[in-house]
């Protein structure tokens, strides 16, 4: 016999259908932390009306409870959008706009300096799906629209390319797309939604690695679509769906948890990054610095015109005198900048690139390596270069 609770039900029915309900009014600034599969409904006229792409109401966990419906309402806002929907990563996030907008006998542009698993992903729908796919080069502009096909219904861009760091001429892309009724999608990771408003520029589809600033932490993967369009956000909503692209909401919360602080560290990575750029500009070991708000990175007049800040990401094409085994040493040689991928976090980080295997059209000489600057003193920062580069 089990032992009986004082309703004078068995204990484990006592606990899974405890009565006690927690106080209402309970306030304080923190989101809560609402995890659920299931979905409660008041009775079956209520589940049976209930509508899972309707955000005013709950219907089962993969499409949110009241934690990632606020944070998908706050990226809305960063951007200027009016809707979101979360994915587990960025690249899912990729692949979710690719399965929305994208099928067998389409044709989509992407830029040739794309985040690599955009690109690897483009070709698996080419290679297996029926997609047709082209690369174009990211400072094409207004050119784009000689590449533009029947089929064409998709664009890519990313503002700005984040190893070679390319800024493309959003609007001009926008323009050309808009005329043949084709959508552009922008991955926007880099300015994090605060140094670029890219749907004044044009842009239909925005896509975010919330991995990146929002987060913070490099703790979290996660990623978001944020658009304008209600006709747009069913079409993402469809596929968010029928691909189960579900997320955590532990990981929500440690999302929202950073989101204040946002615009604070995105300044802080700017601010320090310039700084780091312009030091290492004037460096003899450095050939290139490919800084979007300097003016040796390709597109920086675009980056003037359009951007009202800059990310903590950039990269360095170093002299050419130095071989890929002296490179690899100064990265070794770093103490404070760890070696790993992704980027927003707090820590610096460093990695080498064969960006001449990444490109097919790369000219330039030298080897590619690729800072992301986080929160420490700049000084130290620069101080562990220098010490580097004495170490090559
Ligand atoms: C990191 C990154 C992604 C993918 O984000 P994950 O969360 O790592 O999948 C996409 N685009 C850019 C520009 C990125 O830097």
């Amino acid at each position: 016999m089990s032992k009986k609770t004082d309703s004078n039900r068995g204990l484990n029915t006592g606990i899974i259908h405890s009565e006690y309900v927690a106080p209402q009014g309970f306030a304080a600034f923190p989101v809560g932390i609402h995890h659920a599969s299931t979905v409660l409904f008041e009775n079956v006229a209520a589940m049976r009306a209930s509508n899972w792409q309707d955000k005013s109401a709950y219907t089962y966990g993969l499409h949110g409870t009241p934690t990632s419906f606020t944070l998908e309402a706050r990226l809305a806002e960063i951007e200027h959008g009016r809707h979101c929907v979360l994915t587990p990563s960025g690249l899912a996030a990729i692949t979710l706009v690719d399965m929305a907008f994208l099928q067998n006998g389409d044709h989509v542009l992407i830029p040739d300096n794309a985040y690599g698993p955009n690109r690897d992903l483009a070709g698996w729908l080419s290679h297996s799906f029926g997609i047709a796919v082209d690369y174009y080069d990211p400072l094409i502009g207004s050119r784009i629209a000689s590449l533009i096909r029947e089929n064409t219904r998709l664009i890519w861009a990313e503002a700005p390319g984040s190893v070679s760091m390319e800024v493309p001429d959003v609007p001009a892309i926008c323009a050309a797309a808009h005329a043949r009724g084709v959508l552009v999608a922008l991955d926007n990771t880099w300015s994090a939604g605060i140094a670029l408003n890219a749907f004044e520029h044009g842009v239909d589809i925005i896509m975010q690695a919330l991995t990146k600033y929002q987060s913070g932490g490099s703790d979290v993967l996660m990623g978001a679509v944020i658009t304008r369009d209600p006709a747009l956000h069913t079409r993402l909503l469809m596929a968010h769906m029928r691909l189960g692209l579900g997320v955590g909401m532990d990981d929500v919360y440690l999302v929202l948890r950073n989101l204040p602080t946002l615009q604070l560290r995105f300044r802080a990575h700017d601010q320090s990054a310039r700084q780091i750029a312009n030091w290492l500009d004037g460096r003899p070991e450095i050939h290139r610095v490919l800084h979007p708000a300097l003016p040796a990175c390709p597109g920086h007049e675009l980056w003037k015109r359009d951007f009202s800040g800059a990310g903590g990401l950039f990269s360095v094409l170093f002299d050419e005198r130095y071989s890929e085994a002296q490179t690899d040493r100064f990265v070794d040689s770093l103490k404070l900048f760890k070696i790993g991928y992704s980027w927003g976090g707090a820590h610096s980080l460093c990695v080498p690139y064969r960006i001449q295997k990444m490109r097919s059209d790369w000219q330039e000489s030298g080897i590619l390596v690729r800072f992301n600057i986080g929160l420490e003193d700049t000084d130290d920062l620069i101080t562990d270069i220098e010490q580097a580069f004495a170490a090559m």
